[in-house]
């Protein structure tokens, strides 16, 4: 048996990637089977990969700022604590970070994740999850990633009965754990092989343009849903809301409710009415709910996030001084601003006396374009009733 001590893990993080159903996203596609999940990064997004890199590593320096360190010693200090209540103190066997694991499924999609941590002694399995934002997490036995997790573990190493998993999640102040037995494997291979499968079926759809409303479930989730601004479903419920609004909208005609090239242009017109009178009612509905929020309401999927305030100069020429103590000059301030014609062309209107104040924009702008300072966009355009 091999005694692995907790600062000697082995790291694997060269085998990340991405798999097509992978265990971070079966939550979203058992809801629904067309989500696909939005690619990209995001500032919170590259946050959590520095910590999850520097837990992997156990290098503090690599974090940027002082939340990010009280993230990752929540986590250190957690894990510690999960070690000893699952290994009853005693050292672990193994010990992986960023651990690849595979599921054996009945289903055609590979699919693949890399666990935080996973760390055997005995037939005991301790997996851990580290999750770095605000988001409420499902509780483990309830929880997709964490089942497939285990059961990723359990197909893997064959000798182990036990295996608790963990989320760590340090700003809701939260360790959620669960445990599972081997006996469990037959039906979590089945629940899971379900999932991808019918994914399997549905996601495609999408390539082939045969995706309908029956083949989705919306939900709260859809706002990470690649798919979101083309869904059928989405766009049935913006019809209903508009419709409840403006009964007459209901007459559209069934099917796919985007603008297409065979699109008429009576349905056209209809759904651009919709997306307007729907625009104006999301706005109403986003400042209310944030108003409730604000006045104390919990909502169980969103939380209150302050954007900062909007700080406006109360005068401009102690700015400038000010700028100057600090050896920024007008010039530096003029060639990092964007200033618009339009602001100039105020500027001007308004301190030109009121007879000649027409032509002398007219003028000003006529000169600007002669000098070729002025560059034009291209033609912006709106719709308007007739
Ligand atoms: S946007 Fe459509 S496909 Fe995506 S999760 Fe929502 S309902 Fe499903």
């Amino acid at each position: 048996m091999r005694n692995l001590s907790r600062n000697k893990s082995v790291t694997m993080s060269e085998e990340k990637a991405h798999a097509e159903f992978g265990p971070s996203s079966l939550k979203y596609v058992a809801k629904c089977a067309g989500y696909k999940g939005n690619s990209g990064t995001n500032p919170a997004a590259e946050k959590g990969n520095r910590i999850h890199a520097a837990l992997e590593h156990r290098k503090v320096s690599m974090l940027t700022d002082a939340d990010e360190i009280d993230i990752y010693n929540s986590c250190v200090k957690e894990e510690d604590q999960l070690f000893s209540m699952i290994f009853s103190g005693n050292e672990c066997d193994t010990l992986i970070r960023e651990k690849r694991i595979s599921l054996d499924l009945d289903a055609k999609t590979e699919t693949f994740g890399t666990a935080d941590v996973v760390a055997t002694r005995g037939d005991t399995a301790l997996i851990v999850d580290y999750k770095t934002g605000y988001s409420k997490i499902d509780e483990v036995r309830d929880n997709w990633q964490a089942k497939a997790y285990v059961l990723g573990v359990f197909q893997e190493h064959e000798h182990l009965n036990h295996c608790t998993f963990a989320f760590i999640v340090p700003k809701r102040d939260e360790v959620l754990w669960g445990q599972f037995m081997r006996l469990e494997v037959p039906m979590l291979r089945a629940e899971i092989s379900a999932i991808v499968s019918q994914a399997e079926v549905t996601r495609p759809k999408w390539e082939q343009g045969t995706i309908d409303i029956d083949d989705v479930t919306p939900s709260v989730d859809c706002r990470f849903c690649a798919f979101e601004s083309k869904c059928p479903a989405l766009g049935a419920i913006t019809l209903g809301v508009a419709a409840r609004l403006h009964p007459e909208l209901s007459m559209l005609p069934a099917g796919n409710l985007q603008i297409t090239e065979d699109t008429d242009a009576d349905t056209i017109e209809k759904l651009y009415a919709v997306a307007k009178i729907v625009e104006t009612w999301c706005s109403s509905v986003r400042y209310q709910a944030v108003q409730r929020a604000m006045a104390g309401t919990e909502l169980p999927n969103y939380k209150l996030r302050s954007l900062g305030q909007i700080k406006k100069i109360t005068s401009q020429d102690f700015l400038l001084k000010l700028a100057a103590k600090y050896n920024v000059t007008t010039d530096d301030i003029i060639e990092s601003s964007t200033i618009s014609l339009a602001d100039v062309t105020a500027a001007l209107h308004k301190k030109t006396p009121k007879k000649a104040k027409a032509k002398t924009v007219e003028a000003f702008v006529a000169e600007a374009e002669a000098l070729d300072i002025v560059e034009l966009g291209a033609p912006r355009y709106t719709l308007t009733s007739r």
